[in-house]
């Protein structure tokens, strides 16, 4: 894959880049492994006075790198807007809470006949930053806001589609104050990652991505033996029980699943819904979905813009062919328009069967499929029954129900009654194929550090 900014409202090639040479990601990971020297050895005080001009920096750069951002991948200008906002808050976030999330833990020292005995958290090193373009600056700033405070460096693989704001993110923890090798952007190709990770001077690595790239990185990390977090694919179920709010829920769920053009990990894809509801819920929720605005991501009015690319749209497109083969219904959408770009309108879904690929499969644009359910334990069945288990949503009033799904449904989150979002507050992470690992909060930034029990006689 060439690494190149190509418009997926046009399908125009707008600007192609030399991918590194080897000489040239040596010589990157060479000052990384410096800047990690210098970034460890300054205080916390310090990396937080760069965090908060980087902050600052994306607050007033906001415009202009959203409009990159919606010319590489689509996204909506608001929606950009609303990332790089988002980016700021948490940075900030870790700016002012890293001093607390690396504070030496006591121990209780005469239950370990010690003096005195602590947990001191401690950087790893540089770090291998593999991303997708989904969300192009969220995704690295929420690895390298925690990263960085805590005095790892950062060596960003972004995807080949989005080259100009993974270039930006190094020019803006530059600008930010932050020494030389703290964050170094890479333009290399996949088949180029194993040479980073295999490099002794590269510590760990972390992933979003596709189950194929997580397995791939996953098994050098292993023969490696480096530390790793991966943040995988999803098919988040939203189940929608007879108690609750239908109109509430029909309104987000139009956002849960249309989101960034409907592609986003933690996006609804699969809507399991109770009979009693089933008929009321569909037409509040096809409704909404026939009513986005689908055209230029530029336009304040857009809902939905294209999808990022044409293979990305050819995947969809063939996951409701598949469908509609083996007997579902279409009750909107399922058509893409006749325009240059690769454009794929909201569309519903409904009689599913374990048969076709939208059963199982993550659908990465617009589409949502419809389960009906009898029963509480037939919805929980339905929304464990993929081999996902990212994030996850029910819409209930009834308090004991509640208590169950957060119990019952196996994913890294459990949202009730809202939509499944990423706080910098909250840790964020999946399990079952989904990945492993935790980014944000406390959780996110100790993943990269070195949890070191000191013990003092
Ligand atoms: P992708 O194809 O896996 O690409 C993600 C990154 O991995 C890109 O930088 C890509 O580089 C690289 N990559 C791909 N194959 C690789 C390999 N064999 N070895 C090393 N690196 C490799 O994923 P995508 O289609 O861009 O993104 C969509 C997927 O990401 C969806 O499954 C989505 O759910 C998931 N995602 C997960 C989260 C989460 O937090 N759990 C968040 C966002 C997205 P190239 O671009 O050069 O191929």
């Amino acid at each position: 894959m060439s690494i190149a900014t190509v418009n997926p409202a046009t399908g125009q090639t707008e600007k192609t880049f030399d991918p590194h040479s080897d000489e040239q990601i040596d010589a990157a990971i060479g000052r990384a492994a410096d800047g990690h020297r210098a970034l460890r050895a300054v205080s916390v005080t310090e990396r937080a006075g760069w965090m908060k001009a980087a902050a600052d920096l994306l607050e007033a750069d906001r415009d202009d790198i959203a409009r990159t951002m919606t010319t590489e991948m689509g996204k909506t200008h608001a929606a950009a807007k609303a990332e790089v906002t988002k980016c700021a808050a948490a940075a900030r976030f870790y700016a002012d809470n890293a001093a607390d999330f690396l504070a030496d833990e006591p121990a209780d020292a005469g239950a370990v006949n010690a003096v005195r005995a602590f947990t001191r958290y401690q950087p790893l090193g540089p770090v291998l930053a593999v991303m997708p373009w989904n969300f192009p600056l969220w995704q690295v700033m929420r690895f390298a806001a925690p990263a960085l405070m805590a005095g790892n460096v950062g060596l960003l693989k972004h995807a080949s589609n989005v080259p100009q704001t993974a270039l930006y993110l190094a020019d803006l923890f530059h600008r930010a104050g932050f020494p030389t090798g703290s964050f170094e952007t890479l333009l290399i190709g996949s088949e180029q990652v194993e040479r980073v990770l295999t490099d002794r001077r590269v510590r760990a690595a972390t992933l979003t991505g596709s189950e194929t790239a997580g397995r791939a990185i996953a098994q050098i990390a292993g023969r490696e033996l480096k530390k790793m977090v991966l943040e995988l694919g999803g098919s988040d179920p939203f189940v929608v029980m007879p108690s609750a709010s239908l109109d509430r829920a029909a309104e987000v769920a139009t956002t849960a699943r249309c989101q960034n053009n409907g592609q986003s990990c933690i996006a609804a894809k699969r809507f399991i819904v109770h009979a009693d509801v089933y008929d009321e819920f569909t037409e509040a929720f096809v409704a909404r979905m026939s009513a986005l605005r689908v055209g230029d991501p530029m336009d304040a009015d857009t809902d939905v813009g294209p999808l990022a690319s044409e293979h990305g749209r050819a995947d969809v497109e063939e996951q409701v062919a598949d469908a509609v083969d083996r007997g579902a219904r279409v009750l909107c959408g399922g058509q893409r328009p006749d325009r240059p770009g690769w454009w794929y309108p909201p569309t519903v879904v409904a009689d599913l069967t374990p048969q076709m690929r939208m059963w199982s499969e993550e659908v990465f644009g617009p589409v949502a499929g419809l389960y009906r359910v009898s029963s509480y334990a037939e919805a929980v069945e339905v929304a464990n029954g993929t081999a996902f288990g990212l994030g996850s949503n029910a819409w209930t009033r009834d308090p004991d129900e509640q208590e169950r799904f957060a119990t019952d449904l196996d994913a890294g989150s459990v949202f009730v009654n809202g939509m499944t979002t990423s706080y910098p507050e909250l840790p964020f992470g999946g399990v079952k194929n989904s990945g492993h690992g935790r980014e944000l909060s406390a959780w996110g930034m100790r993943e990269f550090c070195n949890i070191k029990t000191v013990w003092v006689g």
